[in-house]
C-alpha cells in the first residue's frame, strides 16, 4: 500500500521538526493532497493512526485537505478545474495544450505544535 510510505514520510517530517524545535508533542497536522497525487485520503488516514503510536505525534490528529485538479489552457487561454484524478484534455476546449496547476499537492501546511 503506497499509503503506508507516504504516512511514514509525514510522520518522519514531523519527528524531526518536533527534535529541531525541542518541541513535546504534535496536536494536530495538516497537509494538501492533491486528487491526482495517487494518495486516498481514507487510507492514508488509516495508515497513519496505525503508526503514530510511539511517536511525538501519538495524539496528533490528521486533517487531509483534498485539492482538485486545476490547469490552465494555452490554446482558449482559460483556467479550468475537473473532477477527475486526471486531465486528458482541456475541458473547456478539448484540446492538449495545458499544463497542469494543482492536484499534485503532498505536503504539510500546519502543524500545532506543544
Ligand atoms: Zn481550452
Amino acid at each position: 500500500m503506497h499509503e503506508v510510505s507516504v504516512a511514514q514520510g509525514l510522520l518522519d517530517i514531523v519527528i524531526e521538526n518536533c527534535k529541531k524545535g525541542g518541541y513535546k508533542g504534535v496536536e494536530s497536522i495538516k497537509i494538501k493532497v492533491g486528487r491526482a497525487s495517487g494518495v486516498v485520503p481514507d487510507s492514508l488516514l488509516f495508515a497513519f493512526d496505525a503508526m503514530k503510536h510511539g511517536t511525538v505525534a501519538e495524539n496528533a490528529s490528521l486533517t487531509i485537505d483534498e485539492v482538485p485538479v486545476s490547469g490552465f489552457c494555452e490554446s482558449c487561454k482559460s483556467y479550468f478545474t475537473v473532477e477527475e484524478a486526471y486531465i486528458l484534455s482541456c475541458p473547456l476546449c478539448g484540446d492538449r495544450i495545458f499544463r497542469v496547476e494543482t492536484g499534485r499537492e503532498l505536503n504539510i501546511y500546519e502543524m500545532d505544535v506543544f
